[in-house]
């Protein structure tokens, strides 16, 4: 049995012998056998954590030392680029070539991380007094949990460890027990680059279990997560007791306006690609069209014509343009909020469904889905459907298309479409979510901030604060000329 649990630099099986099966979200087909670690092993890969980091044997390396270990990560990443592509396409059933851009982002998120940590950090602040230095130092923030989903799964967690080793942390990483294999191949390629043990354990099992142990124990300092609202929340309580540091990159109900006035062809492209691409499984897929009246009937006419041409199919289907859900429980709950939309009174236009093709039958794929006459009371606009669905309103004014964008818990993302570049500003600043994109929609780069307003997250990612959720601030005051405090009296007073 292949090892694939890493813990204080050794690989191992789990404890108790549990194994987990991955299997092919395409056919079904088994992927990989992991191993599933116990309570036992999570206590010592937090036990291998934490002395780690206590015994500076990492922390005290200095910045340049930490960027060179990054730096050499990306370039192993990029050397194996085609065999976590692979991993991941399989893992995740998205097609080889989607996967292989995702890795050429992951080696982007490294660089940028290795490139921040040559950046002073720390700087002296003017107190006003001659003879007292005020120096603002950052040091890295101790023991972190790393948690990350199945739709992005080395992505989402390149995020959290390239800052992580960067700023000095040790960590324990857990991705989706559904997406483990790029993880297990990343840990490989931070062994290879020389970091040191203990400073990156890898533990594989289910969140109710591991997960749990992760967020809830004492000796961790940091818990950086993104998956949903409601597994959020949980951790957002087990931390509560110790009062980690949190980062939460949550779920999305992303709004996306299309004003009379935009190149309609290039708006209505976006719309289709920013909802229907990776079959929705994206937390910031434009999912709710919010469209000027006066041209709805043109943009959902032609939004229903492209999705029923949209060719699904699975890794090596060089044909395909999308894949299928992850599993088949995603596809229920998917299955699900589809029916609930109708209930309450969506138009269904197209999809709505499994595919029946016959090279589907024995993957999750769920056809491309949109609902017009759609408003904010209903939950189909309101819930994160994770799958490919999208739902279209209409506004009259500037202002109703703000209210409307703005009317969701979520806050993580939205696009704004006008050839009036004042009024697209406007737009812009008036919607409250974490990332906007004005006649565009999808791009991200690693030096811009990411992250959600309101329910979608706590914190961001990526840029320069994404590094500084790794770090703690101290303010080191310095006297170069003591005296007396003479706060209290002193009967006696003179010299001591
Ligand atoms: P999820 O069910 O919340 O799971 C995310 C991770 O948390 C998995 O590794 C999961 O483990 C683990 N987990 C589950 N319960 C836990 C617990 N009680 N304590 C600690 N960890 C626990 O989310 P998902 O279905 O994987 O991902 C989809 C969600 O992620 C969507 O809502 C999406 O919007 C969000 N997302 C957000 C961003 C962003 O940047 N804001 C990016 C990507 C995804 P197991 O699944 O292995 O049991």
């Amino acid at each position: 049995m292949n090892p694939t649990l890493y813990i204080n630099g050794v690989w191992r099986n789990s404890s108790n012998g549990g194994r987990h099966e991955v299997r092919s979200p395409h056919d079904g087909s088994l992927v990989a056998s992991v191993a599933q670690a116990s309570i036992d092993d999570v206590m010592e890969a937090i036990a291998a954590a934490r002395a780690c980091f206590d015994s500076g044997v990492y922390s005290s390396w200095s910045w340049t030392q930490r960027s060179a270990l990054v730096s050499k990560i990306a370039d192993l990443l990029e050397r194996d680029a085609s065999i976590v592509a692979k991993k991941e396409s399989d893992d995740t059933g998205k097609r080889l070539i989607e996967a292989e851009y995702d890795v050429a982002d992951v080696v982007a998120t490294f660089r940028h991380f290795a490139a921040l940590g040559l950046v002073e950090q720390d700087h002296v602040v003017d107190v006003g007094i001659e003879h007292v230095t005020s120096r603002i130092v950052h040091e890295p923030v101790g023991v972190c949990s790393l948690i990350g989903p199945w739709n992005y799964p080395l992505l989402q967690i390149a995020w959290k460890v390239a800052p992580a080793l960067v700023a000095g942390c040790s960590f324990i990483l857990k991705p989706s027990e559904l997406t483990p294999q790029s993880a297990i191949h990343l840990i490989k390629l931070i062994e290879e680059a020389g970091t040191p043990a203990g400073v990156a354990n890898l533990i594989l099992g289910p969140g109710s279990v591991v997960g749990n142990a992760l967020t809830t124990d004492p000796r961790v300092d940091l818990v950086s997560f993104t998956g949903g609202l409601t597994t959020g929340k949980t951790i957002m309580v087990g931390a509560a007791p110790t009062v980690k540091k949190l980062a939460l990159e949550l779920g999305g109900k992303n709004p996306h306006i299309i004003f009379a006035d935009a190149d309609l062809d290039a708006a209505i492209d976006n719309a289709v690609t920013g909802v229907f691409l990776h079959s929705g499984q994206v937390c910031s897929a434009g999912t709710r069209l919010i469209v000027e009246r006066s041209i709805h009937d043109r943009v959902v006419k032609e939004i229903v014509r492209r999705a029923a041409d949209i060719r699904m199919g699975g890794p090596a289907d060089l044909t395909a343009e999308t894949g299928p859900l992850i599993s088949e429980s995603h596809l229920k709950t998917v299955e699900k909020y589809v029916a609930a939309g109708i209930a309450e009174g969506a138009k269904l236009l197209i999809g709505g469904k499994r595919s029946e093709r016959p090279e589907h039958a024995h993957g999750w794929y769920f056809l491309p889905t949109v609902f017009d006459g759609c408003n904010t009371s209903m939950h189909c606009v309101q819930e994160e459907s994770f799958g490919p669905v999208m739902t279209i309103e209409v506004f009259d004014t500037e202002a109703q298309a703000i209210a409307i964008g703005n009317d969701t818990i979520f806050g993580l993302s939205g696009g704004v479409w006008s050839r009036d570049t004042d009024k697209a500003a406007r737009v812009a600043g008036a919607l409250r979510h974490g990332t906007i994109w004005v006649n565009d929609y999808g791009p991200y780069r690693p030096q811009a901030e990411w992250g959600g307003y309101k329910q979608s997250g706590i914190g961001r990612e990526l840029g320069s604060h994404g590094l500084g959720e790794y770090l703690e601030i101290k303010h080191i005051w310095t006297n170069n000329s003591p005296s007396r405090s003479g706060w209290f009296h002193d009967a006696v007073g003179g010299e001591s």
